[in-house]
């Protein structure tokens, strides 16, 4: 195998192996993500536009950064320049461009913090590559933390453990306080704020879109299935991300958790007030609209007096619900003893399977051929039920139990080693389809070798994003035969209703 082979086309390739890549100096320098304009900003408590004394206003969110956040400041402090991490980003596998290696993505960041906060960066900056953050450097921050989807799969390789997500996020926290934020993250969380969800779905709207899916169910099944919305009493408030009430292939997955439940016989409802899961927040980086955003879901669940919490199916809110909410918005000790924690659809699925309150059949789902694509705010930001594997192994039981073959992809693009599928973090976005398309090269890469050994026919997976990005951009790697679905689809298709 020639280990070094560079390619230019869009999209890349797909090829037998995986290659590293040649290096492209500026490959993606010109792949922007759009600037939130003045009125986005504004909502949110941000100015509107770059503020004049944007050099000295950056620098000082810097220094109150690294004092907040110790762990900032020691990935900053405590990289060795090894290299491990160098070829472990989609991005830069993707697109060839050296600043998106992980450790040059940091170094946009931790030049910057030599040279304003290290006596040797002060004055002697060559010696330590302690740079300006002159306009130059700024426009690469901007560009090159919005190429990063704070998947942390690079966190994985380094031995010392530097998470660049958090540089990632404290560069886009600081952008955004100088008037450099977002759209698309920005745009989200202010509609959270204002309406609910990530859609700006107003009560009304989102209960005719209940009624019409408990009516296709009803066709569907024979079976009536209810999707209830502010049943105050209930037993489960469900907060899914708002993509599950009418996206393909997201609405299968819900129709998966309503037919569940109603097997179960749990009494469930939805929120209107927190009808998201999602929480752009931890894409931006801003903490005081993390914990905002996520203190919907503690009142909505107060307000309907539910005993527990259930997080559909979707990565980065799940790593808010099971890794922050205590901490966000805890103790949530107001909830039935044993579920005092949010709890992941597919925790709740697998537990009533194992306890056969449910019943899967397989052969329900006869012909599918299915590989599961592990999102990485669940693989390496979270873990699911008790056991430390949670994450990936109730998830893949479900799968076993729902579809007659399940087809792994090679382990070092699954599990805890996952590819991102190139859309996450906040990169979902349509001017950055350029890199979404070269982002999702070793995902695809991977899935191309299990469609040619197995002929896998479905891809599973239990994220959003994933859903969305993996839809749009696998057609673009010959992959248009692979269906993506949702694991509650097949979960709900393989389910005995009565
Ligand atoms: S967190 Fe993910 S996207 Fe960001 S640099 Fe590391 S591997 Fe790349
Ligand atoms: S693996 Fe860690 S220590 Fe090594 S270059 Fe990358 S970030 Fe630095």
């Amino acid at each position: 195998m020639n280990a070094r082979q560079p390619t230019t086309s869009l999209p890349p390739v797909v090829g037998a192996y995986r290659v590293i890549p040649l290096i492209q100096e500026g490959a993606s320098a010109s792949v922007h993500s759009a600037v939130a304009g003045a009125e986005i900003q504004e909502s949110l408590g941000l100015p509107g536009a770059l503020v004049e004394n944007w050099h000295d206003k950056a620098i000082e969110r810097l220094g109150q950064l690294v004092k907040q956040r110790r762990g900032l400041r020691v990935f900053l402090d405590t990289c060795t320049r090894c290299g491990a991490c160098t070829d472990k980003c989609h991005y830069f596998l993707g697109t060839h461009d050296p600043k998106n290696m992980p450790v040059a993505r940091q170094d946009l960041m931790r030049s910057v913090y030599r040279r304003y906060f290290t006596v040797v960066g002060r004055y002697l900056p060559w010696l330590v590559g302690a740079r300006d953050l002159d306009e130059s450097m700024l426009d690469d921050w901007y560009t090159y933390f919005h190429q990063c989807s704070e998947c942390r799969r690079c966190t994985v390789y380094c031995p010392k453990g530097i998470d660049t997500s958090e540089v990632t996020m404290a560069g886009r926290e600081i952008l955004a306080s100088i008037g450099l934020g977002q759209q698309y993250s920005q745009e989200i969380i202010s509609k959270v704020r204002r309406v609910g969800n990530n859609l700006g779905m107003k009560p009304r709207a989102l209960a005719d879109v209940l009624e019409n899916l408990e009516e296709d169910i009803l066709d569907e099944t024979g079976v009536a299935v209810r999707l209830p919305l502010d049943d105050e009493g209930a037993d489960m408030l469900v907060v899914t991300p708002s993509a599950d009430f009418f996206a393909e292939p997201h609405v299968d997955g819900l129709i998966g958790y309503a037919k569940v439940l109603h097997q179960a016989g749990i009494r469930w409802t939805f929120s209107s007030t927190a009808a998201e899961a999602a929480n752009f927040a931890l894409f931006s980086g801003h903490h005081g609209h993390l914990r905002e955003l996520a203190m919907r879901i503690r009142l909505a669940a107060m307000d309907l007096s539910v005993s527990r919490i259930t997080i559909g199916e979707c990565g980065h809110a799940w790593r808010v619900a099971y890794s922050f909410l205590d901490t966000l918005v805890g103790p949530l000790d107001f909830l039935q003893p044993g579920h005092t924690r949010a709890e992941h659809i597919c925790e709740v699925t697998h537990q009533l399977w194992c306890s056969g309150v449910i019943t899967l059949d397989p052969q329900r789902n006869a012909g599918k051929v299915v590989s599961f694509h592990d999102s990485c705010n669940v693989a390496r930001g979270a873990s699911m039920g008790d056991r430390p594997d949670g994450q990936f192994t109730i998830p893949r039981a479900l799968l076993a139990a729902s579809v007659p073959r399940v087809v792994e992809m090679s382990a070092d693009t699954t599990r805890q080693k996952t590819f991102c599928c190139g859309g996450g973090g906040g990169v979902l976005t349509d001017e950055m389809m350029e890199v979404r398309i070269k982002g999702a090269l070793p995902r695809a890469q991977a899935l191309q070798a299990v469609v040619r050994s197995d002929q896998v026919t479905h891809l599973a997976t239990i994220c959003a994003i994933c859903k969305t990005q993996l839809s749009t951009v696998l057609p673009q790697h010959d992959l248009a035969g692979v269906q993506v679905t949702s694991l509650h689809h097949l979960v709900g298709d393989a389910l005995l209703l009565s």
